[in-house]
């Protein structure tokens, strides 16, 4: 392994001399091999690279989530939501004629009809219960492309709690629709205008803030990403995808077991959730298809584990893209859903022992499997999601193979994009 390099700007942020290392020593009963293990580890990833003035938020978070979300109570709640106001279970979609196109069985896990067109509702749904359990009454996010920001707007709206999200200037410039919508919903955006003034320096606020104010407030991360707990977090959140998955397999092909799993990945939520009650199930092919871009030789790409390295980002260790200083790289893809420099610690290790698969797929490519399964199977795809179905013609299948797509999100949002390119 390469010599660790810190991100220097995270490190400038917070004004610390020096990083500290995991800062937890307490046990969880988890001791699975590909499941994090006691000190916040997944392997060699992870962990909670903090400040010391985070810790506090972090270790209550720490101590107290499995307590929670374990308990009878939180889960009966959680179930109900998912069920009456997501529209859970989503449904397991045999797609005969895109299966007949590549001659092979393709089942559409669709994600995309959930409430706000998303799986993020998932994890946003999961972490205001949270929120309310631990009495924290004001809720800050990051985001992107905006629609983790629109999905916790979302359920601030639904519990009434006050919503702050940082989103880089940039992105509120190129963002509008979800922009409104989150003020609609009654979230504060506020443009982050350090930086490259995208994701990346959204969070570094939203962390900044919390930092700021402990006491009252929760922060709802997006993805698979940041310290020490959040990984595993979001990721038991989003692992109804796979409980599903398995009920649902079952009853249609007669074995909860498919042949392979494909799921797109940015920070990694979408596809942890689809991957999470198949990773002892090593006879289960796992598949990450991360966001190429122009091409990962071109330098306009966001697959991370096709070009990064080990670093810090986000108070986690993980593969991340960087310079020869430990300067982060500006990712690119069309889809602004997976342009994240980081992949979650999960994903890192899978990769590293090999448990999961990851290609990348073009902006080109994906925008072909957007047109494909939308006329033949009627359902416009997220960009996001695309990246998974274009690995479809990359990978060798045979007739009888039991292939899952993960369909993350609709393509409602990138119509505009859908539009300019395909000439409608
Ligand atoms: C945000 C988003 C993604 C990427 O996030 P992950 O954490 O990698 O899942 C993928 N698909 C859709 C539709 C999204 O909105």
């Amino acid at each position: 392994m390469r010599k660790l390099k810190i991100n220097k700007e995270e490190y400038q942020i917070f004004g610390i001399k020096k990083l500290p290392s995991s800062v937890f020593s307490l046990p969880t009963f988890l001791n699975m091999k590909y499941q994090v293990n006691e000190k916040g580890y997944y392997g060699e990833f992870g962990g909670a690279w903090i400040p010391e003035m985070m810790y506090t938020n972090i270790d209550e978070l720490k101590c107290r989530y499995l307590e929670i979300i374990e308990s009878e109570e939180f889960k009966k709640e959680f179930d109900l939501l998912l069920r009456d106001y997501v529209g859970r279970p989503s449904p397991l979609y045999f797609a005969g004629r895109l299966s007949e196109h590549y001659g092979t069985n393709i089942y559409l896990k669709r994600e995309d009809l959930n409430h706000t067109g998303s799986h993020k509702l998932n994890n946003t749904i999961g972490q205001i219960l949270l929120a309310q359990k631990l009495g924290k009454t004001r809720i800050i996010a990051e985001t992107g492309a905006g629609q983790h920001g629109v999905a916790t707007a979302t359920v601030c709206a639904l519990k009434g709690l006050e919503c702050i999200v940082y989103m880089g200037a940039l992105d509120v410039s190129r963002q509008e629709p979800n922009v409104k919508k989150m003020k609609m919903l009654g979230a504060m955006v506020v443009p982050v205008h350090s930086g490259n003034k995208t994701l990346k320096d959204a969070t570094n606020e939203a962390m900044r803030d919390w930092i700021n104010n402990p006491e009252d407030t929760h922060y709802i991360i997006g993805s698979v990403v940041g310290p020490h707990p959040y990984p595993d977090m979001v990721a038991r959140f989003q692992s109804v995808i796979s409980t599903e998955m398995k009920i649902q397999l079952k009853e249609q092909t007669g074995s909860e077991f498919p042949t392979r799993i494909l799921a797109c990945v940015g920070g990694g939520s979408n596809a942890a959730g689809a991957f999470y009650h198949f990773l002892d199930d090593e006879q289960v092919e796992l598949i990450g298809v991360e966001a190429a871009g122009k091409g990962i030789e071109t330098g306009e790409t966001a697959a991370t584990l096709a070009v990064g390295t080990p670093g810090v980002l986000h108070a986690s260790k993980t593969m991340l893209m960087q310079n020869a200083d430990g300067q982060i790289t500006e990712p690119y893809s069309i889809s602004a859903g997976l342009d994240y420099p980081g992949i979650g610690p999960l994903h890192a290790h899978l990769h590293k022992t090999g448990r999961a698969k990851f290609l990348s797929a073009t902006d080109e490519v994906v925008l072909q499997s957007v047109l494909l399964l939308t006329q033949k199977e009627g359902i416009i795809p997220a960009l996001e999601s695309a990246h998974a179905l274009a690995a479809l013609e990359k990978i060798a299948m045979k007739p009888e193979d039991v292939n899952v797509i993960n369909l993350s999100g609709s393509g409602s949002k990138d119509m505009e994009t859908y539009l300019d390119y395909f000439g409608y």
